[in-house]
């Protein structure tokens, strides 16, 4: 079922209470990545341009429901003011007296920001007060913040049941860009997985499997797979309580007639903090010496040619410990193959979508998600509450 977005409701003189994701990255409260901001743009104008009051809402990193200066959002309201050319009023909190006041003088073409959402515990706990009083200061509700929107909180789930509402440009793209490929994808559809651990992922390899032709596995979550095939392993990060699940899933994907790939080498350290010893091994082993940072050269070679016959191809999760340039081989391999590859490339948000953009393959994609989480939700063909709870067309 297709959701309302901007383009289907009326904004005109009225005042929208928009939920955004302006979780930027700071340092001494100054930004030092505002993509977040300037990709919410369109939206924001769509509404201006419409004869909307704007009043924008986001949270910004983890203060736990108290009160932490580092984590405003004043920063965020200053820079949204300079990429519009207008002035963005700031609110010091979301439901204070001061602030519905400002909210209600708030004119068409205005926009006032709240300060940040997880000030308040009531955010994350979806709590019904919380969620009446955000929805007083506002006639609609629009939610264009796809990384927390497989989150039930207050302004992604609850504030939107009590009023009129839509999604913004965002998410619309998001849903058409991941829903309709992986609904309908043309096959192969080659899944890729990776990361640091396989407790985290299990449901979504499970999923996956269901939707796959071939899933290619690295990061040290393959570790535990080989494990499970009985493979040393050495020094590396196996979840030793996952290995009876490993080994189901690993059946789960004969029964299926899915291609599970695993690394066949890898490329090993000594230690991880200072390795002085770097190799790649001659096959699956790892000696008890040494751990798993990435994967070895065969394995690339074996992922570069699935990801070359594909006709689908969706990742998560890099292939190693890509943050250390010495270790990035295997997820930049993989990212150059999909950039090359006559596909549909989708790219989960997170890790792989950062790797993406810092080895330069971005616009070679076919769409990189902005939200981890919520992406990988979409790609196991699950529904998000915050879009979930929105009308439809
Ligand atoms: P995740 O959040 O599960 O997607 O995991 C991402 C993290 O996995 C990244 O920070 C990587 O450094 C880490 N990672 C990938 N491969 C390995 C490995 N072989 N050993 C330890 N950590 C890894």
């Amino acid at each position: 079922m297709e959701k309302k977005t901007i383009e289907n409701i009326d904004v005109y003189g009225k005042k929208v209470l928009l939920r955004v994701d302006f979780n930027v990255p700071l340092k001494n409260g100054v930004i030092t990545d505002d993509n977040r901001i300037r990709e919410e743009l369109p939206t924001i104008k769509f509404l201006l341009n419409n004869g909307a009051a704007v009043i924008i809402m986001s949270h910004l990193g983890r203060p736990d429901g108290e009160v932490k200066m580092e984590y405003s959002l004043k920063p965020t309201a200053e820079k949204l003011g300079e990429l519009l050319g207008i002035e963005v009023k700031f609110a010091k909190d979301c439901i204070g007296n001061e602030t519905r006041k400002m909210a209600n003088s708030l004119k068409n073409g205005e926009v006032l920001m709240l300060e940040n959402l997880r000030f308040y515990a009531e955010e994350e706990e979806n709590d019904k007060q919380f969620c009446e009083k955000l929805a007083r200061i506002a006639d609609v509700y629009v939610n264009d913040a796809f990384g927390t929107a497989h989150r039930k909180h207050a302004s992604t789930y609850g504030v939107a049941k009590l009023l009129p509402n839509a999604v913004g440009f965002l998410i619309e793209k998001e849903l058409k860009n991941i829903v309709d490929v992986i609904n309908n994808p043309k096959r192969p559809l080659v899944g890729i997985l990776g990361g640091a651990k396989v407790s985290d992922k299990i449901t979504i390899v499970e999923s996956l499997l269901n939707k796959v032709d071939v899933l290619l596995v690295g990061g040290a979550m393959a570790y535990t797979f080989l494990a499970a095939n009985n493979y040393h392993m050495g020094k590396s990060r196996v979840e030793t309580e996952m290995i009876g699940e490993a080994k189901r899933l690993i059946e789960l994907a004969d029964k299926k007639g899915v291609q599970l790939l695993l690394p066949v080498d890898h490329i090993v350290t000594n230690d991880f903090n200072n390795p002085t010893k770097i190799k790649n091994t001659v096959n699956a082993n790892i000696n008890s010496d040494y751990l798993g940072v990435d994967i070895g050269k065969q394995t690339v070679k074996l992922y570069k040619k699935a990801i070359k016959h594909a006709k689908t191809v969706i990742w998560n999760g890099p292939m190693g410990v890509f943050e250390n340039d010495k270790f990035a081989n295997g997820t930049k391999a993989v990212a150059k193959a999909m950039a090359k590859a006559k596909a549909t490339t989708i790219v989960g948000g997170g890790d792989s979508a950062a790797a993406v953009i810092k080895f330069g393959f971005a616009k070679k994609m076919t769409h990189i998600s902005t939200g981890g989480g919520a992406s990988l939700k979409l790609f196991e063909g699950k529904v998000l509450p915050a879009v979930d709870v929105i009308e439809n067309k």
